[in-house]
């Protein structure tokens, strides 16, 4: 029986030419890696400043290891709080210029943790379409009323700010950089609604921390409004290169969630040598602005040589380079002739994003070398050609 049911599954998704598979690499996460037994460069990954590999990390996760061990050994409200994570949230809420700071082993459980202690059937809660699916997922999990506006349209958020009253408590939600479109929220204007409305609001800012910013601290930052936000939560799996991820904000919301955020209490504590890692990207993010500045070089490069080609980017401002296709067959194919060329670009395609707007994605790190983003303008241009695209 469950046989059965699976295969139907499985079935209806390859027809549907959705059917998924896991890719192996071999050795580490480098601008060039060995995936599927063959060589390419990668521009699929969230390593945006190469630190994932970074002989600094590594070995501040050795040495915390040696003296931490491997392993937590419990929750951290029970005897898994180690020295490790203490280090890290004062790090971060001193980076983010926060009263306070907490860790959780992932983005996904921080944004189901926080969302769904936050709030309840009582509340509203008004969120981006295009918001990642974690915010999604914690939201749901809140049973609060859920209101999706179009994406980045501030009209129509202003107009279900005005309609939906009379619940107890009302936020907006948004991701600060949209992970499949690579475009930056509206903050000033959500900031200025926030406050006219009199509602809360979060920020998720997996794509921004380390890559936005003059400091490098993310959108909030960038755009001068670190005080304005209520919760800022972030990853330190993208451009930190490590793995885990943080919420900052007021004291008391960071008691309150060690209280109730139950991916935060039912879950064993992050690894020490994960979060001693962390520390360290923490530090070179803020030692080494040139390293920011080389991901922006390169992002600035090779959009500009795409646009030059006559692709179409999107309404891309970040390292996250869209390139519309519109059609699923065509992306992939697309994709796949470059894998063969030695270039890996994933192609992104519905329920992922929205219908007829299929796309390949191509992220770039601050480690990418002028060949390699020469070698992959080039492969780029000859199968848009192929494909009669440009
Ligand atoms: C990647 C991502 C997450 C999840 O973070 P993980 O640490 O990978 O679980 C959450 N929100 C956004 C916007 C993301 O891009």
């Amino acid at each position: 029986m469950l046989n059965i049911f699976l295969q139907d599954g499985l079935t209806d998704l390859e027809q549907k030419g959705l059917k998924r598979t896991l890719r192996l690499v071999e050795g580490a996460q480098e601008a060039r890696i060995t995936i599927d037994g063959q060589k390419v460069l990668n521009f699929c990954s969230n390593n945006y400043l190469g630190l994932a590999n970074d002989p600094r990390l590594k070995q501040a996760a050795i040495e915390c290891i040696q003296r931490e061990g491997l392993s937590s050994g419990a929750s951290r409200l029970v005897c898994g709080n180690m020295n490790a994570h203490k280090l890290l949230e004062e790090k971060i809420e001193h980076f983010k210029g926060t009263e306070a700071c907490l860790v959780f082993s992932t983005g996904y459980m921080a944004n189901v943790g926080i969302i769904s202690s936050l709030f309840d059937r009582d509340d509203i809660i008004f969120a981006d379409r295009l918001n990642h699916a974690s915010i999604i997922d914690g939201i749901l999990l809140s049973r609060a009323e859920f209101k999706r506006y179009p994406h980045k349209d501030m009209t129509a958020l202003e107009n279900m700010l005005k309609n939906f009253s009379g619940y107890k408590k009302r936020a907006i939600i948004t991701d600060s950089v949209f992970s499949m479109d690579g475009d930056i929220a509206p903050l000033e204007k959500i900031v200025a609604l926030a406050q006219k409305y009199d509602c809360w609001l979060m920020l998720d800012e997996a794509h921004a921390f380390g890559v936005l910013g003059k400091n490098g601290k993310g959108a909030a930052e960038h755009f001068g409004l670190e005080d304005k936000i209520d919760i800022q939560m972030g990853t330190l799996s993208k451009a930190a290169g490590s793995f885990g991820a943080y919420v900052c904000g007021s004291l008391e919301l960071i008691s309150f969630l060690i209280n109730q955020a139950r991916s935060f209490i039912y879950t064993t504590a992050m690894p020490p040598g994960i979060a001693a890692a962390s520390y360290k990207a923490i530090e070179i993010i803020e030692k080494e602005p040139p390293l920011r500045q080389k991901l922006w070089n390169n992002t600035n490069y090779l959009l500009n040589e795409l646009k030059k080609f006559g692709f179409d980017t999107m309404m891309t401002q970040t390292p996250i380079i869209p390139i519309l296709m519109k059609e699923s067959d065509l992306a992939v194919e697309f994709s796949k002739r470059l894998f063969k060329r030695g270039v890996f670009v994933s192609a992104i395609r519905p329920p992922t994003i929205p219908n007829n707007t299929a796309r390949l994605r191509l992220t770039v790190m601050a480690t990418h070398t002028s060949t390699d983003l020469d070698c992959a303008l080039e492969q780029l241009k000859a199968v848009g050609k192929e494909l009669c695209l440009i």
